[in-house]
């Protein structure tokens, strides 16, 4: 496999669950190496929009986990370099509605009057979201991780745990949707969504309507660029961009935001949410292997991201300290 045998534990998956898991390990002493098919730049997560907020996500233990995480991302929002920023914007819906209450958790929340909304919505509010420029993000995570010794090898499947129990005392999976098949997980599927990154007119504030169906829309700015979302097709593994979609998604955008009418696209981006009835954060002896698996964080991957791996940390230490895994 190409990989050094003998660390405390072996991450499998390279996304923003694999990388912050292996990031939080690492820091608290462990010596963590990651193997992964796909490098960051070429998972769901470098696809994501990405802003925090726990959508598509059924689990209790969700909030717990967002608000620990939009913790921890306001502080790294101080690293110009991490890709996180602090970002005022509104949220809206199309019907009169109460905020879920991870919104009207956040400091600056504050509801608007009917007239400040754009057309075809009856509710809405502000606040200050971390918003993340995903691939940047992920390789400001890449080199936290190096920082505090972690070794990254891609290019590697793994097919079974049994493959890799060996090279280290505990093993982590983070391998999003790719654990229906390595768990294997009949439980999992894909949520397909679809997104356009066009030149950024001159936007600096979010927009995100508060619907959970096929066609969410929402205006993320990046800097010199703005995610435009979005699609969320149950079922659907298509990896090609559908140009009706992005028409779609440009034409409710420049509905809300006429700035953005005739903006240039610079990309279009497709991922698969790994959804799951509850996100799977668990220890599992798999034949032999002890692991913990950390996958199934649907359209909030980024938003349970500190949370579930700290999570993830501490039942690593009910599995043994550092170095006590290996030479057990
Ligand atoms: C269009 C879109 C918009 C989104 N917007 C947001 C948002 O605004 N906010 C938010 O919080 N979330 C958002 N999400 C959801 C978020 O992207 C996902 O929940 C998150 O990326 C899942 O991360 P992950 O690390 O678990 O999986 P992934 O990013 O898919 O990473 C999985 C890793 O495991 C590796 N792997 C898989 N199988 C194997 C194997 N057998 N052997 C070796 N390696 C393997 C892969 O190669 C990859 O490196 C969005 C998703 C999409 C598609």
């Amino acid at each position: 496999m190409g990989t050094a045998a003998g660390f405390d534990a072996l991450v499998i998956g390279a996304g923003v669950s694999g990388l912050t898991t292996a990031v939080c390990l690492a820091e608290a002493g462990w010596t963590v190496g990651v193997v992964a098919e796909r490098p960051p730049a070429q998972t769901t997560s470098a696809v994501a929009g990405a802003s925090w907020g726990p959508y598509m996500v059924s689990d209790p233990r969700v909030l717990g986990w967002s608000e620990r995480t939009r913790a921890v991302l306001e502080e790294i929002a101080e690293d110009p370099a991490s890709g996180v920023r602090l970002t005022a914007g509104l949220e809206a819906a199309p019907v009169v509605a109460e905020p879920p209450s991870w919104a009207t958790a956040v400091h600056d929340f504050r509801r608007c009057q009917a007239q400040d909304l754009p057309g075809g919505y009856l509710t809405g509010w502000r606040y200050t979201l971390p918003l993340v420029d995903m691939p940047r993000y992920l390789e400001y995570l890449v080199r936290r991780l190096r920082s505090a010794g972690g070794d990254l090898n891609f290019g590697i499947h793994v097919s079974s745990f049994g493959e890799v129990g060996g090279r280290a005392g505990l093993v982590v999976n983070c391998s999003g949707l790719g654990s229906r098949t390595l768990v294997p997980d009949g439980g999992l599927y894909p949520i397909r969504g679809q997104l356009v990154v066009v030149e950024n007119p001159g936007i600096q504030e979010f927009f995100q309507d508060d619907v959970e169906d096929e066609e969410p829309t929402y205006i993320l700015p990046h800097g010199d660029n703005v995610v435009l979302g979005g699609s969320a097709i149950v079922g659907s593994e298509e990896m090609r961009p559908d140009p009706a979609t992005a028409e779609a998604i440009l034409a409710r955008c420049a509905a809300v935001e006429p700035r953005l009418k005739g903006a240039r696209v610079v990309a279009h981006r497709v991922g698969l949410r790994p959804t799951r009835a509850e996100v799977r954060v668990q220890y599992a002896d798999e034949a032999g292997v002890p692991v913990i698996h950390n996958y199934g964080h649907g359209g909030a991957g980024l938003t349970l991201s500190w949370g579930c791996a700290e999570e993830a940390l501490g039942l690593a230490g009910s599995c043994g300290t550092a170095g006590q895994l290996r030479s057990g």
